[in-house]
């Protein structure tokens, strides 16, 4: 019978690597049919991550790129296997996070990541939404996740391009392209987010190193290399929208590799657009950052958040007015 372990939500059983053939702790990876111990587990998902990004061309000798790390699972497994493959790959490695405006929230994240960081011996580059006048809150018809996103999306390309980054690489997961797809084709849009989305002018080359790796694998990888990961959840997070994920899971445990098989699959069914860059772009009459609009989402959103007060702040579980 098998003796089951857990390293902190990682389920471990004793047996024997298919790799080393080690009778010891092993992790089941039923999307590979594979059995691995910790030190392969951690040569496997790198190994994977180099494929990925030799593939596509991601990154190679010279490259300077810049991940943008939130501190949760996935962008940290990505920033400790960047850093080893920088090592073989011959690309430079600095990290760049953005503190969100959201009180002790993202000043924690924020700390969370100095340390990753530090423990990666990777260079990092903080900007503080705050300091350009943002935050995180609902705007005209846009949802504070969609405000966020926005935010994060514009600042990544041009904190980019002060840093010299010729890369960009983010930690869209396999779930994250899929469900990204799936909300799409239920829109009738059919179009597939891309691994990796060519320079362009002013835009650095944008890559996404960790599309055909699922969720659970980054988890294990932060686990099995002790790597601490910033699990507080973001307080604007809400459960809803993200349930479309349960029918991806249920679909593996029926089908083993049937999220992979399918993201594949889509990706061959719709061919890339030719320019998935927003339309024609012009300088922002402010700021002068690429943009399809007069003012750039960053010059828009400064001044929108410039004529208003703050939210007011949640009271504190258990007072009362
Ligand atoms: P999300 O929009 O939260 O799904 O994040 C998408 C990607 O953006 C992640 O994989 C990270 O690479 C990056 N990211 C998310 N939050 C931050 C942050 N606070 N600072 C820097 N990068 C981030
Ligand atoms: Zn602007």
């Amino acid at each position: 019978m098998e003796t089951t372990s857990h390293s902190h939500g990682v389920e471990m059983v004793q047996g024997r690597c298919r790799i080393c053939g080690d009778s010891t702790e092993i992790l089941r990876l039923t999307e590979f049919n594979l059995k691995l111990c910790r030190h392969c587990f951690a040569r496997f998902f790198e190994r994977r991550v180099r494929r990925a990004m030799e593939k596509h061309a991601m990154a190679g000798e010279g490259d300077r790129v810049a991940l943008a790390v939130s501190g949760g699972k996935d962008s940290t497994a990505l920033l400790f296997a960047l850093k080893r493959l920088s090592l073989v790959m011959g690309f430079e490695l600095l990290a760049l996070h953005f503190h969100l405006n959201m009180g002790e929230y993202s000043d924690l994240n924020l700390d969370a990541v100095i340390k990753q960081a530090g423990l990666a011996g990777v260079p990092l580059e903080v900007v503080r939404i705050g300091d350009l006048g943002l935050r995180v809150q609902r705007v005209k018809g846009w949802n504070a996740c969609a405000v966020c996103g926005a935010i994060k999306r514009s600042l990544l390309n041009r904190e980019a391009r002060r840093m010299g980054a010729t890369v960009v690489a983010t930690a869209h997961t396999l779930e994250d392209v899929l469900l990204f797809t799936f909300k799409n084709l239920l829109s009738r849009k059919y179009y597939v987010p891309r691994p990796v989305l060519p320079a362009s002018d002013h835009l650095a080359r944008k890559v996404k190193p960790l599309v055909y790796t699922p969720e659970r694998l980054n988890l294990a990888y932060c686990r099995l290399r002790d790597v601490p990961v910033f699990e507080a959840k973001c307080p604007q997070w809400t459960p809803r929208g993200h349930s479309l994920k349960e029918v991806f899971e249920h679909m593996e445990e029926v089908m083993p590799s049937g999220k992979l098989q399918l993201l594949l699959s889509f990706m061959d069914a719709f061919p890339a657009p030719g320019d998935e860059s927003e339309g024609a772009r012009r300088p922002c009459a402010r700021c002068g950052e690429p943009t399809a609009q007069e003012l750039c989402a960053l010059c828009q959103l400064s001044d929108w958040f410039a004529s208003r007060p703050p939210l007011r702040e949640e009271r504190p579980h258990g007072l009362e007015p």
